[in-house]
Formats: structure tokens, sequence, C-alpha cells
């Protein structure tokens, strides 16, 4: 099997990037830092080519028809170990951390489990810096700041963990075959670990109906006293809606629904 003979496999969400002028300012962006580079779905090789140019790669690639033409392509670079070839399933090899010393992900993802990757990327104390193309809409998402439309939980855990940034946007006519719809690179450079789960799941709460308000959707599964309680001394209005609070607000929210929750079971019990 040679390069021009490989049929894109949908089912692995193969649009492979053509475009050179894309690849460059992908490569232009990455940190610059002696991380290892990590890139998820090197595909037919050409961001791969770029990156042991500049760095030594992990890799890892789940189509085995591609996995093999990558061996024969990269023979030199797998051989001094400049690349090292994974051939599987990434979300298989995830544990904890996915390789064990510090990385910055440098990919263009798969997109029908892309959010799910870089929510991984963002809970992996290894990954430094999160660089990759996406769907446009869900580059948006991840790049939020509040009183955006968009900001929503992605936009949330991404600024308790670091910052993010557009890059560039890519037309559909930048890969082969075409996506159906506009992408994105963008860069999370990441300065702290990702915060704990039951602020997460706060967040799911605060977000299950954007449209009403936070007090509303809050409400379904927190006390409502506490919750006005803990509004007043935030200065939060009982109209306001999710994406209108900060996510030093809602952070402050959490840590004062939980403080305000302690006092009230130990009034409780005596
Ligand atoms: N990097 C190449 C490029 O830019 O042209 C290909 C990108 S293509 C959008 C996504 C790649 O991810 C494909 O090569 C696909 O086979 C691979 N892939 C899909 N699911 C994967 C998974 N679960 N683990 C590892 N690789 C995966």
């Amino acid at each position: 099997m040679n390069k021009q003979s490989v049929v894109a496999k949908k089912k692995f969400g193969q649009n492979f990037l053509q475009d050179e002028s894309v690849l460059r300012k992908i490569v232009e962006a990455m940190p610059k830092n002696s991380h290892k580079i990590v890139e998820i779905g090197p595909g037919l090789g050409d961001l791969t080519k770029f990156l042991v140019d500049v760095k030594s790669v992990e890799a890892f690639e789940v189509d085995t028809d591609l996995c093999k033409l990558l061996q024969s392509t990269f023979k030199k670079e797998i051989d001094t170990k400049r690349l090292q070839l994974h051939c599987g399933d990434v979300l298989q090899a995830w544990k904890s951390t996915l390789i064990d010393e510090p990385y910055d992900l440098v990919a263009n993802l798969p997109y029908y489990i892309a959010t799910n990757i870089i929510l991984k990327a963002l809970a992996d104390p290894m990954c430094k810096n999160i660089l990759v193309m996406v769907q446009l809409e869900v580059a948006e998402k991840f790049c939020a700041t509040d009183g955006e439309k968009v900001f929503g939980s992605l936009g949330i855990i991404t600024q308790s963990v670091g910052d993010a940034r557009l890059i560039t946007k890519v037309p559909p006519t930048a890969f082969d075959p075409q996506p159906k719809v506009d992408s994105a690179v963008f860069l999370i450079q990441k300065s702290r670990d990702r915060s704990d789960t039951e602020f997460e799941e706060m967040l799911r709460v605060a977000f299950t109906q954007p449209r009403k308000t936070l007090m509303k959707n809050l409400s379904s599964k927190y006390e409502k006293p506490l919750l006005q309680e803990a509004f007043k001394e935030l200065g939060l209005t009982l109209t306001i809606r999710p994406h209108q609070v900060s996510t030093q607000d809602y952070h402050q929210l959490y840590t004062l629904t939980r403080s305000l929750d302690g006092r009230r079971e130990t009034r409780g019990t005596k």
C-alpha cells in the first residue's frame, strides 16, 4: 500500500490535512520548550514529518493499514527513536497519564472523539500544552470566556487550568476528503492541574438548560436556601444566566456552597 492508494475511513474520522500553510502555522504555534510531542492520529504522516524535524514524537494511530504505511515511511526515524509509533486506540492506552514524561499534545484530532481527548489531556498531569485542530464550533467552546453565548463548562474547565486561544480557522478545502464543517487550530497552555470532579459535576448541573437561570438549574440538585445565601454573598442576581458568570465566580460559588453546607450540617448535629 502507498499513500496514493489510501481510502479514508469515515469511522476513524479521517480527513487528511493537505494545506501545507496550515501545517506550518501549527508548527510555528508550538510552545518553545523541551517537552516531547505526542501526536494522536498521525494518519498519512503529513504533520508528523514537520514534527519530527523539530522534536521527538510519540504517536498513536488506531488504523492498522495506516500504521503499516507509517512504519515504512518513517523507518529511519523509528530506528533512531526520533519517532515512537503505537498502533492502537489511544483511549485504550490512556491511563491517568498517556506517557510517563512531560509532553505537549499536537494533533489534527479525529473529530468524533476530539472533546473527549482534550478533556483527558486537560486532566493528564504530564500533558503541559494542547495544540490541536478540531471542528471550529468545538474550538470556540474551549476558547470562550464569560459573557459569550458559547461559554459553558468546557470554557470554564479550560480557564481553570490555563489559557486558551484560537490560532487559525481552517476551511474544509484544506482537507482530503473535505469535512462538512469549518475547523480551527487552538492552543491551551496549562499552568495548573484540572479541578476536581465535584466542581465539574456542579458545572454540568449549572448548564443543563443553558437558557434558563443559573438558580433554576442549580436548584434541581442543590438546596435553594443555600444557593440564595451563596448568590447574595457573591452579588449574583437571581436572574443571571449560566454563561454570564465568570470562571472565578463559579469557583467561589462552589467553595461557598460547600462551606455553607458544612456549617449547616455542623449546626444540625449540635
Ligand atoms: N494527522 C493526520 C492529518 O493531519 O492529516 C490525520 C488526521 S485525521 C483527522 C485523524 C486521525 O486519527 C486518523 O489517522 C485516524 O485513523 C486517527 N484515529 C481515529 N481514532 C483514533 C483513536 N481512537 N486512536 C488513535 N488514532 C485515531
